[in-house]
């Protein structure tokens, strides 16, 4: 099995990457104004390349646009005309509805992972681990109770998500008690 990207297949990548970071153009990481938004959905996308045998391409792209509908007046239309069908539809998955305050949206993102294609459901873990790891790493300016709360959210959804990926859950459990032990003990970066 060639665990190599084609010619092709990274082109249609570096095209998902100039589309994100123009679309996300000005966005920072909250509480972090110099770390460009950008580098969120690429982390995202590396996890998810550095635990995959095989690259999953579709996968790999909707993770770098799995934000761009719920951050930015990207067109719909324009993703499946440039990156089809499937991935479309899989950034929709992981794209939450902006009208409902941010309680409501992660109690949905709870009820409905089990709903999730196996795909959106690696891209929806890989996606709570990075916010982790940024948790532990830049000083987003969260109280320690906000942090907490994070924390037992993204352990809620990750109960949902059992049976998704064993490597992609090794690694979702590990990060999520440093961070826990982490807040608790006030050591995370961004502790106040
Ligand atoms: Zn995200």
């Amino acid at each position: 099995m060639n665990e190599y990207m084609t010619h092709k297949e990274l082109d249609i990548f570096l095209k998902a990457l100039a589309f994100a970071a123009e679309m996300h153009t000005g966005q920072v990481k909250k509480g972090c104004s110099k770390l460009p938004f950008i580098n969120h959905p690429i982390k995202v996308a590396s996890l998810l390349s550095s635990i995959s045998r095989k690259k999953d391409i579709p996968l790999l792209v909707a993770a770098l646009l799995h934000d761009v509908l719920e951050k930015t007046e990207a067109d719909p239309a324009g993703i499946r005309a440039a990156f089809g069908k499937g991935v479309l539809g899989l950034v929709r998955e992981v794209t939450d509805d902006k009208s409902l305050p941010d309680p409501e949206r992660k109690q949905r993102q709870i009820e409905s992972a089990g709903r999730l294609s196996p795909v959106a459901k690696k891209i929806r873990l890989a996606d709570k681990i990075c916010n982790m790891r940024d948790i532990m790493t830049y000083p987003l300016g969260w109280s320690q109770q906000r942090k907490l709360a994070y924390l037992d959210f993204a352990g809620k959804l990750a109960v949902e998500l059992r049976g998704t990926d064993t490597r992609l859950e090794r690694i979702f459990h590990r990060e999520h008690s440093a961070a826990m032990r982490a807040v608790k003990a006030g050591t995370s970066r961004g502790a106040l």
